[in-house]
């Protein structure tokens, strides 16, 4: 059990500091005693235990998961912890999502959370305000395309090439002797 013996008189600043009752200096010293670290794709933010909602969860996006959004004073912590060296969180995987994306990678609409299309693989579900969940969907094909243009094989073929056994990432030549065709991931893909 720690003792508030550093630094926090007790019984002093029983403020809540957001969002418009509070002093410039006092949030400033809030914000200097902030505590940040990183948790998964996010930035943690620990304003103590004077403040209520002590913890803020900030996306790379320098938006927070509390009512305030892009516009939590939290935010200023993370910037000032970057500026000072402090660790980057993690880019999520292409096509991930930690949480939905505020536009459209399709049309660049605003786009909302659709916690229906949650996937643990893909992150937060959303859809765009334009169209709905039809960008989502034609979002989510390109990436499948993108992946098969990349790496179109399951299990590449095997060729003697050169005399030498080789897997043919590169696809059949006609010179090839062949030993095993290969998969194509395109042919085992299905369509959901
Ligand atoms: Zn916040
Ligand atoms: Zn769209």
């Amino acid at each position: 059990m720690q003792e508030n013996a550093h630094g926090h008189s007790p019984g002093g600043h029983q403020f809540i500091p957001i969002p418009s009752e509070v002093t410039k200096v006092d949030l400033n010293r809030i914000l200097l005693d902030a505590i940040v670290h990183v948790s998964g794709y996010h930035y943690v933010v620990d304003l103590g235990p004077d403040v209520k909602p002590r913890l803020h969860t900030i996306s790379k996006e320098k938006r927070c998961n509390c009512i305030h959004g892009k516009d939590c004073p939290a935010i200023a912590a993370v910037t000032e912890f970057l500026r000072k060296g402090g660790e980057r969180a993690p880019d999520p995987p292409p096509g991930y999502f930690p949480v939905a994306p505020e536009k459209c990678p399709i049309c660049n609409a605003p786009a909302y959370h659709e916690p229906r299309l949650n996937r643990s693989h893909l992150g937060a579900g959303w859809g765009c305000s334009k169209t709905g969940e039809k960008h989502y969907w034609r979002y989510r094909s390109q990436l499948i395309q993108e992946a098969l243009k990349a790496n179109p094989w399951l299990f590449p073929p095997v060729v003697i090439r050169a005399g030498k056994q080789i897997k043919a990432w590169d696809g059949i030549l006609p010179s090839d002797t062949v030993l095993y065709e290969g998969v194509l991931r395109a042919d085992v893909v299905s369509s959901t």
